[in-house]
């Protein structure tokens, strides 16, 4: 039953107080923390690139090298490993990762396990209904001949690698929960408590967090960022910025018996309805994958969702299931296994949104600045040339003794990624407005490279009112081989997070219909339920079982807020 006026999930704003919880306003005495030269908050492949390059400019500058101490460089990750929580399509334009490490070829990446392939064929195609496909010229977005598919995950592990292997030291496992903010400027950050209890009881076990004090501190925490979004706000860094927007992608790798030989984007309408009620709009990918350590034959296979949706039995999860039954999708994976799944949001609202990128004492890197191109679902890159320039400016700000990295903030605009974002600034806005309606004007913004002047706007994905349409009814039942339950999605990430650990998940619990519907079926860990005795009228009691969760971020950008768990848990990602 829902309820008789529009609700938004932006009227049940999530129970925090970032400025006090998130934000730390004094560093603890000297003996009681650790000292550290650059502290960098995510080891993703933003974050690491930073790190690398970093590591690269101090080894030729053993006095810079030694002026930063003991720790030079220290990454502060929550995964288990480096590359654990990362997740993408992921096929990767080939530049920055070449800037990055010079000596290594393509093949190098290969052999290395973690590149697949150059891209060589590809092939766009319409989906109008359940059993038809036809192809279509490829739009320029999707473009990708020459690129390499790539998985992050293993990306990172090796970053990490190298970054290890060079001076850094690396905190896995290690949440970092507070910001430290002194005299207006950043100062470290405070890593968080491990061995407490379902009410925040210290148990047997518990370790309290410590300051970690640098000169200079990066925030690569990936898209939705906890720290990130705390200096945004304690900094002013979204003013005269277009709200964020997000986007949420489920990915499963499958080992097939035949190579696919081409990279595949379906345009659907399929599975989506095309009704501006519904606001429904996404893109599929289809990658190959071709291990050569182990000989196999894999396939990237996914499903991006806009969370502008206004259907809340909208699932990225399900829908993926769904475009897994269509006959141009299962001859792909027929007689195949799946053998990898996850989730991850990112950030949509490209060069507008981005936040201003440096505060006294950090910057921001990768996703945490919102260095995404969603038309043509292209980040990678993006986060290696931010991070390999966030080092270089933090490098010569600290050589000159300085903790102002705004020349960091100018390098971005004149870079490939201010260049690449501004051109497509205005091209995805109109679909906002639906496929329908907003397709046409998206592909003239997109075919004049951003000649056309002004500014698109976004709106919230929060503030979009939420009704309970008929999406879920086409989801297919699960049969165990080609279509998964969430549950059994979530099995297969490795998720470690402890049964009695404290709820990382802010939401209000007692909510319309409409809004528990709606994250019941976004999450695509199955985190929120709707009881089965819940009233047909008015507010209902939602559970929420917040040890499934993936740290996707989706629910942020509708009425919750992820925070960091304790370090260590949540998946533990190896191919996507
Ligand atoms: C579904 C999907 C498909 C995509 N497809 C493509 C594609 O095909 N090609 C492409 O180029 N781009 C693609 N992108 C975009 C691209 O994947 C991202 O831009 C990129 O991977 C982000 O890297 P990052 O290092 O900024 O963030 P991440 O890889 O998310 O790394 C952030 C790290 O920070 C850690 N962290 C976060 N907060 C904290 C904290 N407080 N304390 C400690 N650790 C923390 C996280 O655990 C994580 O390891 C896709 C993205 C998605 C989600
Ligand atoms: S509960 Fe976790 S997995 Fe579910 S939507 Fe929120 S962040 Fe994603």
């Amino acid at each position: 039953m829902s309820s008789a006026d529009p609700v938004a999930p932006s009227q049940f704003p999530p129970p925090v107080n970032s400025p006090d919880e998130f934000v730390k306003r004094e560093l603890d005495a000297e003996e009681d923390r650790i000292e550290v030269g650059v502290a960098i908050v995510g080891g993703g492949t933003a974050g690491l690139a930073c790190a690398n390059r970093l590591l690269q400019l101090l080894a030729d500058d053993p006095q810079t090298m030694e002026s930063l101490g003991e720790v030079p460089v220290a990454i502060i990750e929550k995964a288990k490993t480096c590359g654990g929580h990362s997740l993408s399509g992921a096929v990767m334009r080939p530049g920055p990762l070449k800037q990055l490490f010079p000596d290594l070829s393509r093949e190098d990446w290969r052999q290395l396990g973690f590149a697949f392939g150059e891209v060589r064929k590809e092939a766009v195609y319409a989906i109008p209904t359940r059993k038809r496909a036809f192809r279509v010229p490829t739009p320029p977005p999707f473009k990708n001949h020459g690129n390499e598919v790539v998985s992050v995950a293993a990306l990172a592990r090796y970053q990490q690698e190298q970054a290890e292997e060079a001076g850094a030291y690396v905190l896995t496992e290690t949440a970092a929960t507070q910001l430290v903010v002194e005299g207006g400027e950043v100062k470290g950050v405070r890593s968080g408590d491990k061995g407490r209890g379902r009410d925040g009881e210290p148990q047997g076990n518990f370790e309290p967090g410590t300051d970690i004090a640098a000169r200079a501190t990066v925030l690569a925490e990936g898209c939705w960022g906890h720290l990130t979004g705390a200096a945004i706000r304690e900094f002013d860094l979204g003013e005269h910025r277009e709200p964020q927007v997000w986007e949420l992608g489920v990915k499963e790798v499958w080992k097939v018996p035949k190579p696919l030989d081409r990279l595949i984007h379906t345009l659907g309408p399929w599975p989506l309805s095309l009704s501006p009620k519904y606001a429904q709009v996404a893109g599929t990918w289809i990658y190959p994958m071709k291990d050569e350590k182990s000989g196999d034959d894999l396939v990237s296979i996914g499903f991006v969702v806009e969370l502008e949706y206004a259907d809340a039995t909208t699932s990225p999860h399900d829908l993926l299931q769904l475009f897994k039954t269509h006959p141009l999708v299962r001859k792909i994976l027929e007689g195949g296994e799946r053998v990898g799944w996850g989730a991850k949001a990112l950030p949509g609202g490209g060069y507008w949104s981005m936040p201003k990128l440096s505060m006294p004492g950090a910057v921001l890197v990768g996703d945490s600045g919102g260095m995404v191109d969603t038309m043509a679902l292209k980040g990678v890159h993006h986060c290696i040339k931010s991070g390999i320039l966030a080092a270089e400016s933090i490098y010569d700000s600290i050589k000159a003794g300085s903790s102002d990295f705004s020349a960091y903030e100018e390098a971005i605009e004149e870079s490939s990624v201010g260049k690449e974002l501004w051109e497509v600034r205005n091209a995805r806005q109109p679909l906002q407005k639906g496929f329908l309606l907003g397709a046409p004007l998206s592909g003239i913004q997109q075919i004049t490279k951003g000649k056309l002047p002004g500014r698109a706007r976004w709106h919230r994905n929060d503030e979009k009112p939420m009704f309970i349409g008929k999406t879920s009814q086409k989801y297919p039942k699960p049969d165990g081989k080609y279509t998964f339950d969430k549950l059994s999605s979530v099995y297969i990430t490795g998720n470690a997070t402890r049964d009695d650990a404290p709820n990382h998940i802010r939401v209000q619990q007692n909510v319309p219909r409409e809004i528990a519907e709606t994250w019941r079926w976004m999450c695509p860990a199955g985190v929120y339920e709707v009881p089965d005795d819940a009233p047909d009228e008015g507010p209902v009691d939602v559970i929420v079982n917040y040890t499934n969760c993936v740290q996707c971020g989706a629910i942020t950008a509708k009425g919750g807020r992820l925070t960091p768990p304790e370090g260590g848990d949540g998946p533990l990602y190896t191919v996507t």
